[in-house]
Formats: C-alpha cells, sequence, structure tokens
C-alpha cells in the first residue's frame, strides 16, 4: 500500500487577540491509500483542526505534512488550491447541499464547475449515484429526501470529483443510528472497492467498531 500522507510534529494553535489556544499539539501520523480511519476523542480534542489541515483548509504552523510525496509548505497556494479542488472531497455534518437543485444536479455542480466535458459529467454522476443507491432518486430535491438520502448524495458529489481522499468531520452527527451505519457502510464499501482514502471524525461507536484503523485524540495528541 502506498502512503497518501505523512505528518510530523503536527501542532496548531488558533489565535483570539492575545490569548492562544492550543488545538493540536504535536501529532505524527502516517496515512495509507485505500485505508479508512476514524479520528476518535472526546470534544474539543482537536478533531476538525486535523482534518482541516488534511483538507488544506488551515494552514499548517509547526511540523510538515506531505500529501501524496508533495511537502505542503512547499507548494503556492494555487497548487494548495488545485489540490483541495480536485483531489479532496468533503463531507460535512450539515450536507451543504443546494436546496433548489435535484439530487443529481447537486453531484453534478462542481464537476461542471472544473470543467468536467458534459458526456464525462453525466457518467459520473451516474456512476455515483449508483454507488451510493440513489439513482432512482436522482430527480428528487433535498427537502424531498430523508438525512441520509442527503448525506449520500454529499458522498456521491464528494466521489464524482474522483478524489484520492474523502474527509468527513462527524458526517453521521445528525442522522439516526441506522441511517448512520448505513452511511459509514457505504464509505467502508467505497474505501476497499475503489481505493480512495476514508477519513472520517466521529466520537460515535458504531463509527469506531466500522473503522479499519482508529486513531485518537486527547487534548491535541495522538493516545
Ligand atoms: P474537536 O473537533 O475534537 O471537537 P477542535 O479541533 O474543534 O476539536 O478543537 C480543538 C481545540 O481548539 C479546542 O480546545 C477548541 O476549543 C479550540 N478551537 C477550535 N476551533 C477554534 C477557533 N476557531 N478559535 C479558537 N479556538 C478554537
Ligand atoms: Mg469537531
Amino acid at each position: 500500500m502506498s502512503v497518501l500522507y505523512t505528518g510530523k510534529g503536527i501542532a496548531f494553535e488558533y489565535r483570539l487577540g492575545t490569548q492562544s489556544v492550543r488545538a493540536l499539539g504535536g501529532v505524527d501520523l502516517v496515512l495509507e491509500r485505500g485505508g479508512f480511519y476514524c479520528l476518535a476523542g472526546p470534544s474539543g480534542s482537536g478533531k476538525t483542526t486535523l482534518l482541516n489541515l488534511l483538507g488544506l483548509i488551515d494552514t499548517l504552523q509547526t511540523g510538515r505534512l506531505q500529501f501524496d510525496g508533495t511537502d505542503l509548505a512547499e507548494i503556492s497556494e494555487r497548487e494548495k488550491n488545485r489540490i483541495r479542488r480536485f483531489r479532496i472531497g468533503f463531507v460535512f455534518q450539515n450536507f451543504n447541499l443546494f436546496p433548489v437543485l435535484r439530487a443529481e444536479e447537486n453531484v453534478e455542480y462542481f464537476l461542471h464547475r472544473q470543467g468536467v466535458p458534459a458526456a464525462e459529467r453525466r457518467q459520473r454522476v451516474a456512476e455515483t449515484l449508483k454507488a451510493v443507491g440513489l439513482w432512482e432518486h436522482r430527480h428528487k430535491r433535498p427537502a424531498e429526501m430523508s438525512g441520509g438520502q442527503r448525506q449520500r448524495v454529499a458522498i456521491a458529489r464528494a466521489l464524482a470529483k474522483k478524489p484520492d481522499v474523502i474527509l468527513g468531520d462527524e458526517p453521521t452527527a445528525s442522522l439516526d443510528q441506522e441511517t448512520g451505519k448505513g452511511i459509514v457502510d457505504t464509505l467502508a464499501t467505497l474505501a476497499s472497492n475503489s481505493g480512495v482514502t476514508v477519513i472520517l471524525s466521529s466520537h460515535d461507536p458504531m463509527v469506531l467498531a466500522r473503522a479499519q484503523h482508529v486513531i485518537t485524540l486527547r487534548d491535541g495528541r495522538i493516545v
């Protein structure tokens, strides 16, 4: 298996005026391609901060982080944008779907913005909506779908990018247990079938039980 992320001594502080809050205090990690990882730990332990760094949403302050062999400190903002846009899929807790767009249009929207040609877009939309079991619901708008179905649209949208990695910050937190289980199983299957790396934060025991690798954080450190 090849390595997707290598992190060494990752530390991060939020600065609020003269105060600073240490969110990560020196994290080392190696995350392999195709792995299904869960970042666990209580609220405030640094899960979201670490995901934001892995997603290139926040910039590393201390330590080193490599994505697919590229040191993120050595590339331009423009290159980071490209990685974020083309190689990383995000699945948020509150889905972030466009309410006026149908399921298939929600999936297609970003592909359109990325300049993927129409025929290829249609193919990726069909492929990913089928992969998450939503093809029959492709014409529905978010308001006509259940929470679990919306989250599946969000997963299809992330997958349609053909990303190297899907990052999810507590993606099951607003779903009931049964629906959440379905979502996690879908992601686990995708990770093993398509080789996409999946990294979720969660403190849900059901998610932890299904993850291949659990990385537990406490006070900004791996325990
Ligand atoms: P988790 O996702 O595990 O709940 P976070 O990464 O959100 O943890 O937070 C880690 C620490 O950083 C906590 O002490 C939290 O209060 C602090 N923190 C998170 N976001 C901010 C922010 N925007 N400004 C200041 N402190 C923050
Ligand atoms: Mg969080």
